[in-house]
């Protein structure tokens, strides 16, 4: 498997650090408003990778943390006359409602700067000890000269740093690129005991204290939109590479920009709807189908055409797959006449070419064009005449690939087979322990879904309605 690693600038072969289990950190979101609809691009991309690697038999240990306290979300609570925590609570919750919308898997942490102070402070402590920061009136900073690598994942040099840095008169930093790692408390803030006294964590701190608490100190794969790779990314490295003398990430993740008008949609320029109005027009599915029709590298220009474009697209699978049931529902043929058979040996193509798309650093674009290829497979090759027994194998395969993508999970109606035999079981298991009540609960359930049991000397049957 190939991933373009920015660290490189170059596509390299995908080698976990165990051979079972992949360590991925993602940088969540500030949580003082609504998600944008360019803040649900990393949100689906990354769920995207990690489900594809879950497919080929990983388990991942994927962590995303919730910046909860920031300047911006005490700016807002005072503009909402409450309190930090109040807005914090209220946005972490409706994020994970849109997370659930978009079909986002839940991390397996989500970290939490406030909760995870100990965490932070000791960290800042060791690059004290080890000589990577200072302490100013009660602000301690990143030395970046002291760090000889500084610069390596923006591919910037010293003088870029020195011309990309801002004017700014800050005469206790003794280079104009050090970066807080702790500031001191302000009136009506809140704040952390600390060796360097009351107060709060810089920004990057968080994921470079984060990974290493939830994952270690070197990780397989760190990622988030781009414009995170300067400075947040490149100060996180530094951090932690400072810090733990080890490597810190092995390959770094960036998505391109969702923009309006060419330009990046960011909630400071304004130019940005939320992703909560969007799916008000468009099905939460039809906004994860847009994103992973572009390789995630890509610019993707934001707009109603190319959303309605997708939902069409999205329709096209979706009837087919309504088609297919159809068929197996009402054939009055069983078995595969020797043609199918035949035929079936040609799924295994469309399964070969769509890993081979999400196994060259991710291109669901082109995973998304063989399931359309599957689609017209089917409609080409398949009828009212068609043997259940093929129908049920290609409709199957197209709900396969696309839920490797994280979609047409929520097919109503259309429980797979493998659901069908597990809740028979699940029936079975019930009857045994004589709890009759759960027995029927799940027999009606299956007949709701057109499923009907029949218990024969041989055991259950089941069939479609
Ligand atoms: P923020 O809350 O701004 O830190 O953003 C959360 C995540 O969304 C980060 O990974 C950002 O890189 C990403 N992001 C922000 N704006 C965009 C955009 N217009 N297009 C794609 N990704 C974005
Ligand atoms: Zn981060």
């Amino acid at each position: 498997m190939k991933i373009y690693n920015t660290l490189t600038r170059q596509k390299e072969e995908f080698i976990p650090l165990d051979p079972k289990e992949i360590k991925m950190y993602v940088c969540g979101p500030t949580v003082y408003n609504y998600i944008h609809i360019g803040n649900a691009r990393p949100y689906i991309i990354f769920d995207t990778v990690r489900r594809y690697f879950e497919y080929k038999g990983y388990k991942v240990n994927y962590v995303q943390n919730f910046t909860d306290v920031d300047d911006k979300i005490i700016k807002r609570a005072n503009e909402e006359n409450t309190t930090a925590i109040e807005i914090v609570e209220k946005y972490i919750a409706e994020t994970l409602k849109d997370a659930d919308g978009l079909n986002i898997k839940r991390a397996v942490v989500h970290p939490r700067v406030t909760q995870e102070m100990p965490a932070i402070i000791s960290m800042i402590q060791t690059l004290m000890d080890k000589g990577f920061a200072y302490e100013v009136n009660g602000t301690v900073y990143f030395d970046i000269q002291a760090y000889r690598d500084y610069g390596k994942l923006s591919h910037k040099n010293q003088e870029d740093l020195e011309a990309g840095a801002r004017i700014e008169i800050n005469e206790d930093k003794k280079h104009p690129m050090d970066f807080v790692l702790w500031k001191p408390k302000k009136p009506g803030e809140p704040s952390w005991e600390s060796p360097w006294g009351d107060g709060r964590p810089g920004w990057h701190i968080e994921c470079s204290a984060m990974a290493k608490k939830y994952l270690g100190d070197t990780i397989d794969i760190h990622a988030g939109g781009e414009d995170l790779i300067f400075p947040h990314h490149e100060n996180e490295i530094a951090q932690s590479e400072a810090a733990n003398g080890k490597p810190f990430a092995r390959y770094w993740m960036h998505n391109g920009f969702i923009n309006v008008d060419n330009k990046k949609m960011s909630k400071s320029k304004g130019n940005f709807f939320t992703l909560r109005e969007v799916a008000q027009e468009f099905p939460y599915e039809v906004i994860r189908f847009f994103m992973l029709s572009a390789h995630y590298r890509s610019p993707i220009n934001f707009s109603r055409e190319l959303l309605q474009a997708a939902q069409n697209g999205l329709e096209r699978i979706k009837n087919a797959v309504i088609n297919l049931d159809h068929i197996v529902n009402h054939s009055a043929t069983e078995e595969m006449t020797e043609e199918e058979i035949q035929l079936s040996g040609e799924l295994e193509v469309f399964v070969k070419k769509f890993e081979e798309a999400m196994e060259d650093d991710f291109n669901t674009a082109d995973a998304v064009s063989v399931i359309f290829e599957l689609v017209r497979f089917a409609n080409t090759h398949i009828n009212g005449n068609s043997s259940k027994a093929f129908t049920s194998v290609v409709k199957k395969k197209i709900i396969e690939l696309s839920n490797i993508l994280g979609l047409l999970e929520k097919q109503e109606n259309d429980l797979l087979d493998e659901e069908i035999e597990k809740l028979i079981q699940e029936r079975q298991e019930a009857r045994k322990a004589k709890n009759w009540a759960l027995a029927d609960q799940i027999r009606d359930a299956l007949k709701e879904k057109g499923i009907i049991l029949e218990d024969t000397p041989q055991g259950v049957r089941w069939k479609r309605l």
